[in-house]
């Protein structure tokens, strides 16, 4: 398959088309950024971590009956992904109270929530990202009632496994985003990345943070705590 021009780049991925018009390539970069591209850094060989973590969940999802984008690993930072239309929403699944949740209700970070929280933030570096609500969502028509509906089950089926997985390697799953894209026959399916870009892993032993929490916060060691993600997950 031949890489085509770049479709885009966004803050941690470039998309290219290819000769397939189906398909797309995802090429991983080392850039980071937070708070809204506020805050800017490069986190070494992060490209390369977050396309193996996120490929090797994906798999795993796709197993237990997750449509993803995944076709094929091609390199080290590239991926081969199905052609989708990004559905604008960040959905967010939290099983422990951390980051915006925990200054929003003033919850300590770490609290255990009595139930799995949901949530949607609107896709829009203008806007910031603003937090809505089903409603909004229909208003808008980023989605139908149905199209929602489905969103919000793959995301809780998709906690329970992720959970269920971590948890045997010791990483306790605090929250993460997701996003869902449409192929071109209407069909939705999870796209974008899962990566400790955009979840928080804690040790399940020592609370240590695995994740990018150590760069927005500049905790330190942020190389170190992705490379023990992967080495947990893909033994290396
Ligand atoms: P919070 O709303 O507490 O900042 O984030 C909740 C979870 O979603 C965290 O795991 C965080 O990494 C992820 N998340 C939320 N918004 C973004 C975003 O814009 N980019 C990335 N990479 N992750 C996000």
């Amino acid at each position: 398959m031949k890489k085509l021009e770049q479709l885009y780049e966004g803050k941690a991925k470039k998309v290219f088309k290819t000769d397939d018009p189906n398909l797309y390539i995802v090429d991983y970069k080392d850039d980071a950024t937070a708070f809204n591209g506020l805050k800017k850094g490069t986190i070494e060989g992060k490209g390369i971590i977050n396309n193996r973590v996120s490929n090797h969940l994906m798999k795993m999802l796709e197993k237990n009956g997750i449509p993803t984008h995944l076709v094929e690993e091609i390199s080290d930072r590239e991926t081969v992904v199905k052609k989708v239309t990004i559905i604008p929403l960040e959905v967010i699944v939290r099983n422990i109270a951390a980051g915006s949740l925990a200054k929003r209700l003033g919850l300590e970070e770490g609290t255990k929530l009595k139930h799995t929280v949901l949530e949607y933030c609107y896709k829009s570096d203008e806007l910031g990202d603003p937090l809505v609500n089903d409603y909004h969502i229909y208003a808008l028509g980023i989605a139908t009632k149905e199209e929602l509906d489905l969103i919000a089950s793959y995301s809780f089926q998709i906690n329970q496994l992720m959970s269920d997985y971590l948890k045997d390697l010791n990483i306790e799953l605090i929250d993460y985003k997701i996003e869902f894209g449409k192929t071109p026959d209407g069909t939705i399916i999870l796209a974008d990345e899962i990566s400790p870009d955009t979840c928080r892993f804690w040790d399940s032993v020592t609370g240590e943070k695995l994740d990018k929490d150590r760069f927005r916060r500049d905790l330190g060691n942020v190389e170190g705590a992705y490379h023990e993600i992967m080495k947990r997950l893909l033994g290396e």
